[in-house]
């Protein structure tokens, strides 16, 4: 066994992968920006429409199995890719999910209340409760809790699956696993670009390439919060990590490497730049991406090309993490909606 399987095995889980996911050329988009361009398709982790959130559940799900539970409790965006996974891993593990759906990206029109994760999420059975607030991340916890305490209270066996810092970050041991998993796979890059939102992606993932002997930047293009909030996220959470894994960090603090050129107008909202990723991918490599993530990814991909951090001749690799059935519910907001009515 390697010595991060050796780490990782002291940890429940559950398994909900199929893994490898590929990696693959952009053959075309490395020719159009004279880099030597490789994608990492975390999109089909294979689970209800896969993503970055099942090689996370994993361990969650592991720890509530492992703890008897029969419910799973989660709190995210209306559009949450975590809580429509976790709803499909409860499913598979016979347990029911409770989703708290918050009010993160107000104005937003109808399909994005009812169709993408929202829609699945109904299939799989889930039962829904609403915060009004996107950003109280203390008070959407302590909403979710008193619905526990409800379920303890008639007999449930409930386990919340916390995402704020300050909890052990067992999702981030999912990407410490993915690193690894990346790392066998490619060999080497010069170069990784991966999404930054609650951390737990980012913060895993460069523990799990530095744990393998990768030494290459590693770049966070932030999703939620400006590059400095995100880079103290990032500190709190890889240092619980460390303390999770019982090692010391494998890389300094300035290791840890956010931008934000990306982000505008905020999470959940694509910008023109987000918009012109997504399409650029579709239509040089026939790659869906989605509008809350991955797009404002690779569009990180391009900025930081474009500023000279990334450099023409090189090895880079994206992450992809998934989030289409987004897409859907984005149809209108991403200009695809109007005027299509059957003639
Ligand atoms: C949640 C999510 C992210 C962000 O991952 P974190 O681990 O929260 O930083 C990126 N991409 C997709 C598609 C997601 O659903």
């Amino acid at each position: 066994m390697s010595r991060i399987d050796t780490l990782l095995s002291a940890f429940p889980r559950a398994k909900l992968l199929s893994q490898p996911t590929p990696l693959e050329r952009l053959d075309r988009l490395s020719e159009e920006l004279e880099l030597d361009l490789w994608i990492k398709r975390d999109d089909l982790t294979g689970l209800s429409f896969g993503g970055n959130k099942t090689r996370q559940l994993e361990f969650y799900i592991g720890a509530a199995h492992a703890a008897r539970a029969d419910t799973i409790l989660i709190t995210g965006a209306v559009q949450s890719n975590f809580a429509r996974t976790a709803a499909a891993a409860a499913s598979k593990y016979g347990m029911q999910a409770v989703l708290q759906r918050e009010e993160r990206v107000p104005g937003m029109d109808p399909l994005y209340y009812s169709s993408g994760n929202v829609f699945l999420s109904d299939i799989l059975g889930a039962e829904t409760m609403s915060y009004p607030e996107g950003e109280d991340e203390a008070g959407a916890d302590a909403a979710l809790a008193a619905r526990a305490a409800e379920l303890r209270a008639a007999g449930r066996t409930p386990y919340v699956i916390p995402l704020g810092p300050g909890h052990p970050p067992l999702g981030a041991l999912g990407y410490v696993q993915g690193g690894a998993e990346l790392a066998a796979q490619i060999g080497c890059f010069d170069a990784a670009v991966v999404p930054s939102g609650s951390g737990a992606t980012h913060g895993g993932f460069l523990n799990g390439v530095r744990l393998a002997g990768i030494t290459a930047p590693v770049f966070g293009i932030c999703v939620r919060r400006d590059a400095r909030q995100q880079k103290a996220r990032l500190e709190r959470v890889t240092a619980e990590l460390a303390r999770l894994m019982g090692i010391p960090r494998p890389f300094a603090g300035g290791e840890i490497l956010t931008w934000d050129g990306a982000l505008a107008p905020g999470y959940g909202r694509a910008g023109p730049a987000t918009r012109a990723a997504l399409q650029r991918m579709a239509a040089n490599e026939g790659i869906l991406l989605d509008p809350v993530y991955s797009a404002k990814t690779f569009a990180g991909l391009l900025g930081l090309l474009e500023e000279g951090a990334i450099s023409k001749g090189q090895k880079v690799l994206l992450l992809h993490t998934g989030g289409l059935p987004a897409l859907f519910a984005y149809q209108n907001a991403l200009g695809f909606g109007e005027g299509r009515a059957a003639p």
